[in-house]
This record gives structure tokens, sequence and C-alpha cells, in this order.
């Protein structure tokens, strides 16, 4: 529904657990894409007969918005990061990864077969320990979320950028909540600092704020040519629906054109921050439409969600394994098209629940 609401069993719920921050799902148009209906389909291994023009345009469409030289469409980014990472790390190299990186860059460093490190969340003095300690490696590799999925914390990126030049490390960012969201056109974190010549490799998904399905990387020439003929996770799967890299396309292009979604969605998340803690709940480090509410024990995230949901709101719950233990909480997630009133009631509702349980 238009007003970042669900409906659940014939019921109206407020929706504070979607992805689509900017509301354009909503408003993707499969019939005005032109020859819709012969793209439905899936065709095959892009290397094989699957490389429909529909991809190139896609990618060029990212490249130019990231002001990188090219890029490449992955089926997801789950995908992207499990091809990405192993194509440009191998044993004898080592990646150093954030914390509180999401498991699809842990699993890719796993693949890799590089030594894996993991540095404090968010902490570059902590990566330049681990930085200067090992050096018997071949190649570097640092990976980092832009915006972390489950905090809603931003990574200190000029830092880190300033860290890889020093020890001679490459970069990858992975921007999948922030590529739509920040930066002029929603370019990302990356191109809003002007750090698009010092982060080597720019990953982000269509599945979050452009409401849509699949992801990218970006990158210099070089880079892309590479990874077509190494990334084992693009090689060896079915390239996406030609009908979805043009609805991929079209999300770009709203929000390329729409700050109005932008703004807004910041608004909003400035809001629904502030008045949580106005009410003494504990938000955690964020600091954009990612909004957790910090729980601590399993059980009682469980309860305050499900009670949540009975008043007409939906959250999820999330505990351990996807983050550390004892930080279980609700995740909230803003959206441009929510009503300022309805997230003030929202406010409400949390506060008394979370007094209640
Ligand atoms: C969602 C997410 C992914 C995976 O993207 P999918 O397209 O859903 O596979 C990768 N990295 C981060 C940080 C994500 O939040």
């Amino acid at each position: 529904m238009k007003n970042g609401k669900l409906l659940c069993d014939g019921r109206e719920v407020l929706n504070l657990c979607s992805n689509n921050y900017l509301g354009i799902s909503d408003d993707l148009d499969p019939l005005s894409v032109a020859n819709a209906s012969e793209m439905v389909g899936a065709t095959a291994s892009r290397l094989i007969v699957g490389n429909h023009p529909s991809f190139g345009k896609l990618e060029q469409t990212i490249a130019e918005l990231k002001g990188a030289e090219a890029a490449l469409v992955f089926s997801t980014g789950y995908m992207a990061n499990i091809g990405v990472i192993p194509a440009i790390s191998g044993s004898g190299d080592i990646v150093y990864s954030d914390r509180l990186n999401h498991a699809s860059i842990i699993d890719g460093i796993r693949l890799s077969g590089a030594k894996l490190v993991r540095y404090r969340h968010n902490n570059p003095d902590d990566l330049k320990r681990l930085l200067e300690k090992e050096t018997s490696y071949r190649r570097k590799l640092i990976v980092t979320e832009s915006l972390f999925s489950m905090d809603g914390d931003i990574a200190p990126l000029e830092r880190i950028v300033d860290l890889k030049n020093t020890y001679g490390a490459t970069l990858m960012v992975d921007e999948a909540h922030s590529s739509g969201v920040y930066g002029e056109y929603g370019a990302g974190l990356v191109n809003e600092l002007q750090l698009v010549d010092d982060v080597e490799v720019q990953m982000g998904t269509f599945s979050k704020a452009y409401g849509c399905f699949g992801a990218y990387v970006a990158g210099d020439q070089r880079l892309i040519d590479y990874l077509v003929n190494k990334a084992r996770s693009f090689i060896y799967t079915t390239g996406l629906p030609p009908i979805i890299n043009a609805l991929n396309t079209q999300a770009v292009e709203i929000a390329k054109k729409d700050n109005w979604r932008r703004i807004q969605l910041h608004e909003n998340a400035l809001f629904f921050r502030g008045q949580l803690r106005k009410s003494n709940l504990d938000v955690g480090q964020s600091q954009s439409q990612i909004v957790p509410l910090m729980v601590g024990d399993d059980e009682k995230s469980m309860v305050i969600s499900q009670r949540l949901f009975d008043n007409g709101i939906a959250a999820v719950a999330i505990r351990p394994p996807t983050v550390p233990k004892n930080s279980s909480r609700l995740r909230f997630s803003l959206m441009a098209t929510h009503d300022r009133s309805d997230l003030e009631r929202a406010v409400e509702i949390i506060a008394e629940t979370v007094g209640d349980v």
C-alpha cells in the first residue's frame, strides 16, 4: 500500500520493516516497458545466450550514476558478494572485514580461501592495528558496508580510505542500504563523500531502496572485465529476466529524479529516532533510516514484536546469529511514504509496549 502500510489478513498494519525505503516498488510499472511481454522469461548464463541488451542499459545507467567506468549486474546481492570476493582474493591473501558485515560478505571471504581478519565495528584504529600486524600476505582487501543493516550506523569511509592507501590495500564497499538513499541522485555514500577513485569495488543491490531485485558491482573497466571471466556466481548461473533489468533501470531513474523521496525519508527517520530517544528508548548508534531498538534478551524482543503486531505495527525481532549475543533488538525501517501522524502514533505504542514487557 502506498503510505507504508501492509494488509495482513484483511487488517491494515504500519510497515516498519520494509527495505523499500523510498517507496519505489509501489511505482514500478512493467506495462510501460517497451516489448514487456517479450522480456518475461529467464534466458541462460549471460556468457551462453543470455546477454540481452537490457543488461547493458542497466549497467551503463549504474556506471554513470556511480561515476565509475563500468558496472556488472549480478542476480542477487548475495551472489555478487560470493562472486566478487573470491575473484579478487585467494589463498595467500588477507581480507579485513568489519565485525558486523553481512553474512554474504563473510561467505565470500570463506569461499575465497584468503585469511579472514575481523576488525572491531566501525573502528579504524583496530583496523590499523591489524594492518600493521599482518605483513606476510600477498594482497590485502578491506571490506565494509557503508550503512550497516542491523544498526543503521555509517562506516568511517574517509578514514578507511586513508588506511587502505597507507597500507596498499584494495577497498570494497557494500552499499546495499545506502544506494538510492544517500548522495546526489541516490548515487550512494562513496559517491557523496567523493571517494569513487579510492574505492575499487562499489557493490550494491536493487532489492532494498530500489524496491526491485538483483545487484551490481561498479568499478574500473579492468575490474569488470576480470569479473566477467572470474566471478563464478556470475558465470555459472542464469542471468536476470530482462523485464527485471528494465524495472531495475526504471527504479534507478525514479530515485535519480525524485529527490523528495530522499528528503522525506531522512526527515521521517530523524523524527522517528528523535521521538524514540525522547521516550528514553535505546536506538544505539543509528544515524539513518534503519533504527534498532535495543532489547538484549531474545525472548523479550520476540514478545515485543508480537505485541506490536497485535497493535497494528509490523517490526521484526532480530536475534543471534544475525546480530551478536545479548544484542537482540527490534529493527525498524522508515519509508519516504510514511505519514508523520502514523509515525507519531507508532512511537507511543512502542514506548507503551516496551514499558509493559
Ligand atoms: C541484503 C543485503 C545483501 C544481499 O542482497 P540480496 O539481493 O538480498 O541477495 C548483501 N549485503 C547487504 C549489506 C545486504 O543488506
